[in-house]
């Protein structure tokens, strides 16, 4: 009762003020202001909070982030003595490109990317997570161009090739002289993998494979970093064998040349300016009959001998393609994590916001009332503070899960991995736009970030797995497992 009062008070107050005030204008108030992110204090000691929240490598995370604040490509800007790093929205696709290789080099040149394909165990996973982690809450550009040439090129490379890819291909991709992308998805396939039309046969002549777009719905699409600097790619295509279609299976190609000169029978076209993630070059690709080596088929799962035999242990095509596509999960967790960071990106800026603007007062003369002392306010954000608690917390589960992977456990990071990555990132846009709405103008000011990042991350419900064909397939599996 007492609260209804209060705030009818202060709308009361509102309607007798909306005639021209006799005061004069003091600019106190402004004088007074000091944004709260310099002078803050907690009640809390910080050191604690963070292992709580972010649990490991802390001493890695600040020292990347004092990578970023010390050089200009990550646009330092200080304020009242601190340092922010955040991108500049403002540049044009073409430059957002360029800063994100430039960002990934300086990076690479400063040892950040160390170890994460040549290094094996819990260790390593640990410090490739925080690190990734770091990006992503700097860019979400710089965050999935590394994504998909150290996570998916490299995952690829490393979960479905066997010991003379790794061997060949994963000390060059670490150090970044191969640059590497992941061509599955096609014009006409998306969602449905196992419907691509890319066709490769094998050529026991030559013993290599050649590989063909046979019509405008096959040409690949959307394939990160290759309308600009890929120089590789992992290209999914049907396998056909003497005749006979034996399903869904992943070559290396090379598109360009050292020089970036695209290879001969391969075109690339951009896919163009996109509602966010401009500093990342999607582009289209088509395969004239190209040829590569038998060694080029990525062969944990099946192979094809050099006379044309196909040899798998596993009959059934759509089970040969579950088992081989089952361990590249780290791509859907790390959006899963990743986007419960900008929800905390964004709910930390908002209620900054509502703890320095103040809007109408209960009595003339009053200082105004802080957003953060209404209670629509607090209803507005806390219980998203509290839901992204929640999913910070399920995010290390995840990660424990999938660091701790044995084969057995594959199918349950598949199942929390896929419905963590569709809520967290479903629940990520939600509280964008609250967060948004609850800056009111300045949530639109791409400088403050909060209304750019709906752009920069919607595209997380629909790659890496659309978030509604990833809870169909949980929805499926849950509803066939074994009840005792
Ligand atoms: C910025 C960006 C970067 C990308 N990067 C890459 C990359 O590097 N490499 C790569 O291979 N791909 C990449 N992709 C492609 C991405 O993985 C696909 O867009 C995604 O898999 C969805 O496929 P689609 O776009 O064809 O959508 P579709 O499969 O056509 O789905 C469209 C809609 O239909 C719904 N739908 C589909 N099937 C069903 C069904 N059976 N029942 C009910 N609803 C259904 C979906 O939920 C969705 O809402 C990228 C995409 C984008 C936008």
């Amino acid at each position: 009762m007492e609260q209804a009062f209060k705030r009818t008070q202060i709308l009361t107050n509102h309607l007798l003020q909306s005639s021209p005030s006799s005061q004069t204008l003091s600019s106190n108030a402004c004088l007074s202001y000091s944004p709260p992110e310099l002078s803050e204090s907690y009640a809390f000691d910080i050191k604690d909070m963070r292992k709580l929240i972010d649990r490991h490598n802390l001493e890695e995370r600040d020292w990347l982030f004092g990578l970023m604040k010390q050089s200009k490509l990550f646009n330092p800007k200080v304020r009242g003595g601190k340092v922010f790093v955040s991108p500049d929205y403002n540049q044009s696709m073409e430059q957002q490109r360029e800063m994100t290789l430039k960002r990934i080099e300086y990076l690479l040149e400063k040892g950040a990317f160390k170890g994460w394909l040549t290094e094996k165990g819990e260790d390593i996973e640990m410090r490739k997570f925080a690190g990734f982690e770091v990006c992503s809450i700097y860019d979400h550009s710089l965050f999935t161009k590394l994504g998909v040439h150290f996570f998916l090129w490299g995952g690829a490379i490393q979960f479905f090739g066997t010991k003379h890819h790794h061997d060949k291909w994963l000390r060059d991709t670490e150090n970044y002289s191969i640059k590497g992308c992941f061509a599955m998805t096609e014009l006409g396939h998306g969602s449905n993998v196992r419907g691509l039309e890319t066709v490769t046969t094998y050529d026991s002549n030559t013993g290599e494979f050649v590989i063909n777009t046979p019509c405008e719905s096959a040409q690949k699409y959307w394939i990160g970093g290759a309308s600009n600097h890929a120089t590789h790619t992992v290209v999914f295509s049907q396998l056909h064998i003497n005749g006979t279609n034996q399903g869904v299976h992943a070559f290396i190609v090379q598109i360009r040349d050292a020089d970036g000169n695209i290879c001969p029978n391969i075109r690339i076209v951009d896919c163009g300016h996109k509602i966010g993630l401009n500093g990342v070059d999607n582009g289209r690709i088509w395969f004239d009959n190209v040829r590569v080596p038998r060694e080029n088929l990525l062969n944990s799962v099946a192979d094809v001998s050099p006379d044309g035999k196909y040899l798998s242990s596993i009959e059934n095509p759509d089970q040969r393609f579950a088992a081989f596509m089952a361990p590249l999960t780290v791509g859907r967790v790390n959006i899963a994590i990743s986007s419960v960071y900008q929800s905390k990106v964004a709910l930390a800026t908002s209620i900054r916001y509502a703890l320095t603007r103040r809007a109408f007062s209960l009595k003339q003369n009053d200082p105004e009332v802080l957003l953060l002392d209404y209670p629509s306010h607090q209803r507005r954000l806390f219980p998203l503070v509290a839901k992204t608690y929640a999913m910070s917390f399920a995010a290390n589960y995840l990660k424990m899960l999938y660091v701790k992977r044995t084969p057995q456990s594959n199918k349950i990071i598949h199942i929390v991995s896929s419905s963590f990555k569709a809520t967290f990132t479903w629940n990520n846009m939600q509280i964008l736009q609250e967060c948004r709405e609850a800056c009111g103008g300045q949530g639109l000011k791409t400088e403050n970030r909060v209304g750019q990042l709906k752009g920069e991350y919607d595209v997380q419900s629909t790659f890496e797995g659309d978030n509604l064909i990833l809870m169909q397939q949980v929805n499926k599996i849950l509803d066939d497992w074994p009840r005792s």
